[in-house]
């Protein structure tokens, strides 16, 4: 929610007046947390926030955009800060809203198998919770440890498992936000068959929060994948990868497919805690998870490492 204009954010009478709208001690002007939170993964830009406000229910975000339009000030939203475009990185004096203490799944319904979520639930807690109720939120990728899901939305992020369950998109039953006016809109009210007008909600999703906030969100759960095996497969060139996925996604439903060169499984290797997949060298591979494995495709040659303990590594899903 990025304001075309930033004033200078140094007047400490300003700071004063968002510290009464949110709890003690959740705003943060320090030069340690400014660095922090001011930036994310793609590191290309200088942080330069003017401050970091930690907002812990719907009614104070309302209180901190109406805070930003009188005094004209940008707001950042900031999940996990794992993102790789630079959308949640505040380098112009803007106020950063962190959803850090707005971090838990308020319910879990097991009939209509949703979660309703803050926006700060880490990707992975959704996941866990899903599991320790016998479900399963497929979403899924290495950030899943430290991004939130306001922050999955924003990017409708997708991952190694799209190719099966689609993007973040698919998954949002329903959202609450506080729009640039701080009004609040709820949307879709978690509904799966719902056909009256426009689907605002869709808008929302992907918009990297330019269009406001996203201050709760009810999540689709689904049932939990049985028996997945991962199999990894070399081939001798990168021409071979897609009729590869032509080939096993004919006759299997495929969860994820990912392919890796021979440096960057050298890379892998070297850390000395992964056995290799292959006693000899190819170059490229193919690693999905599937039900059991098909006969070989043709335009491909592997050999399974000798090893069983190397076999068991690399082939557990
Ligand atoms: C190792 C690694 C692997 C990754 N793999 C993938 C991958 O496979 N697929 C993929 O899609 N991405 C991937 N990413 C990118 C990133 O993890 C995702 O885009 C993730 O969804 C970002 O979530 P976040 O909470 O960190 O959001 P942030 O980076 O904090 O923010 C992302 C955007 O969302 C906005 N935002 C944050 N919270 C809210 C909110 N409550 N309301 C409105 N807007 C908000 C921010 O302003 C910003 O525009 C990867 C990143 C890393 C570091």
């Amino acid at each position: 929610m990025n304001c075309s204009r930033v004033l200078s954010m140094t007047h400490p009478a300003l700071i004063d007046e968002l510290k009464t709208l949110v709890e003690p001690g959740k705003v943060l002007t320090d030069a340690d947390s400014l660095e922090a939170y001011g930036k994310d993964w793609t590191k290309h830009f200088a942080p330069a926030p003017c401050a970091i406000v930690f907002p812990k229910t719907t009614e104070q975000v309302q209180a901190i955009v109406r805070w930003a339009n009188a005094h004209k000030v940008a707001l950042v939203p900031s999940g996990g800060r794992t993102g790789l475009s630079a959308a949640a990185v505040a380098a112009n004096g803007e106020v950063v809203v962190s959803f850090d203490y707005m971090n838990q799944i308020l319910d879990v319904n097991l009939t209509d198998r949703t979660a309703v979520c803050q926006p700060g639930v880490v990707t992975q807690q959704l996941q866990n919770v899903a599991a320790e109720n016998g479900l399963y939120y497929p979403v899924d990728f290495a950030s899943s440890g430290s991004s939130q899901i306001g922050g999955n939305i924003g990017t409708n992020a997708g991952g190694i498992k799209v190719i099966r369950y689609g993007m973040t998109r698919n998954w949002v039953a329903g959202m609450k936000v506080v729009t640039g006016k701080g009004d609040v809109l709820e949307l879709n009210r978690d509904l799966i068959k719902n056909a009256t007008g426009y689907d605002m909600r869709q808008l929302f999703i992907g918009a990297e929060g330019t269009l406001g906030f996203v201050v709760e969100a009810t999540m689709r759960l689904d049932r939990a994948p049985k028996n997945l095996t991962a199999m990894v497969l070399g081939t001798t060139d990168f021409d071979s990868i897609m009729p590869v996925l032509h080939a096993f996604q004919s006759k299997l439903d495929l969860t994820a497919f990912e392919f890796f060169s021979d440096k960057a499984l050298a890379k892998v290797l070297g850390r000395g805690d992964v056995p290799a997949p292959f006693d000899t060298e190819c170059r490229s591979m193919h690693c999905w998870n599937s039900k059991p494995p098909l006969k070989k495709s043709p335009t491909t040659r592997w050999k399974p490492s000798s090893t069983a303990s190397s076999r068991a590594g690399c082939w557990t899903a």
